[in-house]
């Protein structure tokens, strides 16, 4: 997604941020996708179908689960965890993936197209596709493809393509746009559904409203168990899927502080980080205009974390509005400080999340001793860990892998 275009929407922007920056090549097709969704998102058929696989299929509502014992150890807030590591497939990105491919099959396609960073949007993909009986490629870096090797396996035992991308520096950005470069090629039968909150309108705007199921549940469920609203949600931020599903009902709750945490990896002062808000600045890129890890020439930096989930050079528009509006709160979290927490997790609470969540953990467990215990936090748990087992296990100098 090189050749930009100009900006083609005027309305549906967030703030300076969002819009519609797009090839020629796939200008007809994206628009066919928004009136698509304009069409369906408000139809009470199509909603049913979506909640009745959401509840069904993908096992929601996920728990609102009391964390006693961390909350007790930590000796502040009462927490929360926002369980979307149990759902079916062991993440949030069912529900995005749910939701999209319901539109491509109302709009006729029997293709599904996906970019995969960790391999848990892959996955999902893959799993709808089969369900669905639709046929399922997915673009996934040659890098993460090497560090993520269960997840590939996962991918075509489901019985999707999986190409290794080898472009660029052969992450998440790149998986992007070889899959972007797929779409333009074959739009007939084919729909890419995106996996985070980023692209070109009108994706921010479905997965915003596909993952905003989190906020709505985990809303009631806090009702139902303190009779009041959180003081502060926390959620970690790749593309920033999780995070907006996980804030989106309590946005115009003023009193609840919204808390996105990024990958600082080795630092947010040093060239080794994904930490976009903190330290991008306003660019163009996959689509959208937004915050990014740039240089002085526009180009894309380099990005580095432990977690494949979260090196993503961008955020979503949405969030870069927060930002600036002060709405939310976007703090750096560094690779230590997310093993400490993967390890903390499992041994306090029993729970191996995944990598990526443990940034908005790690978080937790210094802002919670700082609150006072009728105070509430409510964290997400974004995913399960299983698939970081061997990357943490090699952070501590121990090869599980022969
Ligand atoms: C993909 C992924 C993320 C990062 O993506 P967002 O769009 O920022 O949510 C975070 N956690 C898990 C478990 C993931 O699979």
């Amino acid at each position: 997604m090189k050749e930009m275009q100009k900006d083609t929407t005027d309305i549906r922007k967030y703030g300076q941020f969002g819009g519609q920056y797009i090839p020629e090549t796939l200008v007809n097709e994206i628009n066919a996708v928004s009136k698509a969704y304009d069409r369906y998102k408000n139809d009470p058929e199509f909603l049913a179908e979506f909640h009745d696989l959401l509840n069904n299929y993908a096992n929601r509502p996920s728990l609102l689960y009391y964390a006693e014992k961390m909350s007790k150890d930590l000796g502040g807030a009462k927490i929360y965890l926002k369980r979307e590591d149990l759902n079916h497939t062991g993440a949030h990105k069912i529900n995005n993936v749910i939701g999209q491919a319901l539109i491509a099959k109302r709009m006729g396609k029997t293709r599904l197209i996906a970019e995969t960073g960790a391999g848990q949007h892959g996955v999902a993909t893959a799993t709808i596709a089969a369900l669905f009986g639709m046929e399922c490629e997915i673009f996934m870096g040659k890098k993460d493809t090497e560090r993520q090797k269960l997840n590939v396996y996962r991918m075509q035992l489901l019985g999707a393509k999986v190409h290794a991308v080898t472009n660029g520096s052969m992450v998440l950005k790149d998986a992007v746009n070889a899959t972007m470069q797929e779409w333009a090629s074959r739009v007939d039968d084919t729909f890419y559904i995106l996996g985070s909150a980023v692209g070109p309108y009108p994706f921010p705007e479905m997965v915003h409203d596909f993952q905003s199921v989190i906020s709505k549940e985990s809303k009631q469920q806090i009702l139902e168990a303190e009779g009041k609203l959180p003081d502060m949600v926390v959620a970690c931020v790749g593309g920033g899927s999780n995070a907006i599903g996980s804030f989106a009902d309590y946005i115009d709750d003023e009193g609840v502080q919204l808390i996105g945490c990024e990958a600082a990896g080795k630092g947010v002062d040093t060239d080794q980080t994904a930490a976009t808000i903190e330290r991008g600045s306003v660019g163009i890129f996959h689509g959208m205009k937004s915050l990014f890890l740039q240089n002085d020439d526009g180009q894309i930096d380099k990005v580095y974390s432990i977690s494949a989930g979260l090196d993503y050079p961008g955020v979503g528009p949405e969030h870069a509005r927060l930002a600036e509006l002060k709405r939310a709160q976007y703090v750096g979290i560094t690779d230590d400080e997310a093993v400490n927490a993967f390890e903390y997790i499992a041994k306090t609470e029993g729970i191996i999340a995944a990598i990526e969540s443990c940034h908005a953990l790690a978080y937790v467990q210094k802002i919670a001793p700082k609150m006072s215990k009728d105070q509430i936090i409510v964290c997400t748990v974004s995913g399960r860990g299983d698939k970081d087992v061997s990357s943490i296990a090699k952070y501590r100098g121990v090869d599980i892998d022969d």
